[in-house]
């Protein structure tokens, strides 16, 4: 291959700036006394300058306003998603410790008094059970309102 063909072979790169500058070294010293050379790389770097100044793609402001939207949706919902998970945690230790704390309650009161009402009442397990659901219910009740409030706040914030 000639000295000519492989400087050819350069050109492109020479006016893209992409050579080493030993390559660069030779390209120059050719195109010097090369007259095709010369112009060729005089078109190659007309060309290489018309792409700089062609505007880098930029994304639309729509698609960006598109994509963060996207990303808040999924945060917020993670978010909620998260904050579901934590109302069900309180929800249900809440309805176990009151039933649990109020069951004696229940108990001593039903005992002491009940047994003027129903005396059996305070021994049977749908005593038992009915204030298993009260306390159940409760827990909803205060988990709900606890939600609630929580929601606004953050509304708020
Ligand atoms: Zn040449």
């Amino acid at each position: 291959m000639s000295e000519h063909d492989k400087i050819r072979e350069l050109l492109a790169l020479a006016a893209a700036d992409a050579l080493t500058s030993a390559e660069e070294k030779q390209v120059a010293q050719h195109v010097r006394s090369c007259i095709a050379c010369s112009t060729e790389l005089g078109a190659w770097r007309l060309i290489a300058s018309e792409l700089r100044r062609l505007p880098t793609p930029q994304p639309s402001s729509w698609l960006v306003q598109a994509t963060l939207a996207r990303a808040e949706a999924k945060l917020t919902e993670q978010a909620e998603h998260d904050w579901n998970g934590r109302v069900m945690i309180v929800f249900v230790a809440f309805a176990w410790l009151l039933t649990i704390a109020s069951w004696p309650v229940f108990h001593f009161v039903s005992g002491r008094f009940g047994s003027l009402l129903e005396p059996q009442f305070s021994h049977t397990w749908i005593g038992f059970a009915a204030f298993t659901a009260l306390g159940w219910l409760a827990g909803a009740v205060a988990a709900v309102m606890l939600a609630i409030r929580q929601r606004g706040e953050r509304r708020l914030a």
